[in-house]
């Protein structure tokens, strides 16, 4: 494991005396460790700039309290910023709208999006006591439509039946309207990915948002494809409006950076994390947590 950076930082300031306030160059000393730190902790490069001249302005000229060393003063300052750059606050799912409430499901192939579907509507009904229905858009990959069945079956959610030959849209309205007949409190629209953004792709994300104004967008983002995962998120909001971020795998990133490059470039709140492969593997997010994960 790398060295945590408190060590890091308490060896900078074992060197310099009691001064009354942080100056320039203590703090810069600091950051330069904060720096290192967050690189190795993929954060993206234009992020960790932005973070570290936050927390250089907020440092400069501080009085060190006397019964604490300058390097947990500026750990605190460290600390603090970064859990008000995830998002302080906890936010979860809004639906608060007329029911059935659509939330659309949009990312990469490969990103978890399916499984999280199934994670958040499993969520959702034990829960939060909601119905919920699931319907699976992609039409391209034979076999999403089917896997989408099999974990509504495996968790006992109830999902559109399957018509060959339809496409997304003409899929997507069927789900509002079976919602609305059913009695449905949400309908989870789980869109069809590629390896890459492209434009086709965008344009079937905004006709399926075009016919079923979705209540909530949430991204779902693979967390340990780092920087490629910031840009994805990026060119997703540019042209969906994402309301959310889903971030998945984080069971197997130690690391956590993506979490805070995806928030500070896209400023959408980070909602949920997927844990696992399980069905219930799915966690709220804490930026406290996660601050603590970053910064070691
Ligand atoms: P999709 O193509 O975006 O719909 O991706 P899938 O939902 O099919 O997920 C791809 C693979 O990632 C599957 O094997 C999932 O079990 C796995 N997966 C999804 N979310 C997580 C997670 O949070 N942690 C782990 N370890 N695996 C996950």
């Amino acid at each position: 494991m790398f060295e945590s950076l408190s060590d890091r930082l308490s060896g900078i300031f074992d060197k310099l005396s009691k001064r009354g306030a942080l100056s320039e160059s203590d703090v810069n000393a600091a950051l330069r460790e904060v720096r290192r730190a967050l690189i190795e902790a993929d954060v993206a490069l234009d992020v960790v700039r932005q973070f570290t001249e936050q927390v250089k302005q907020k440092a400069v000229g501080v009085e060190v309290i006397k019964s604490v060393s300058p390097g947990q003063m500026v750990i605190k300052l460290v600390h603090d910023q970064m859990v008000e750059m995830l998002g302080a606050d906890a936010k979860v799912i809004d639906l608060n709208a007329p029911s059935p409430v659509p939330i659309m499901m949009v990312g990469l192939q490969g990103s978890g999006k399916t499984t999280s579907t199934a994670k958040i509507a499993l969520r959702l009904q034990t829960r939060d006591r909601k119905k919920v229905l699931m319907a699976s858009l992609d039409t391209r990959r034979p076999a999403a439509q089917e896997q989408l069945r099999v974990l509504g079956e495996q968790n006992d959610i109830a999902t559109l039946p399957i018509v060959a030959g339809q496409t997304p849209t003409q899929i997507a309205e069927r789900a509002i309207n079976a919602a609305k007949l059913g009695g449905f409190d949400v309908v989870m629209l789980d869109t069809a990915g590629r390896t890459h953004v492209d434009e086709p792709l965008m344009v079937e994300m905004e006709e399926i948002r075009k016919v079923t104004n979705p209540h909530e967008i949430l991204l779902v983002a693979d967390s340990l494809t780092g920087q490629d995962a910031v840009n994805v998120a990026k060119s997703f909001d540019e042209r969906c409006d994402v309301t959310g971020i889903v971030l998945t795998r984080v069971d197997g990133d130690g690391r956590g950076g993506a979490a805070l490059s995806m928030r500070a470039v896209t400023g959408k709140p980070i909602k949920l994390m997927g844990t696992g492969e399980k069905a219930d593997a799915l966690e709220e997010f804490h930026p406290e947590r996660i601050a603590g994960r970053i910064l070691g």
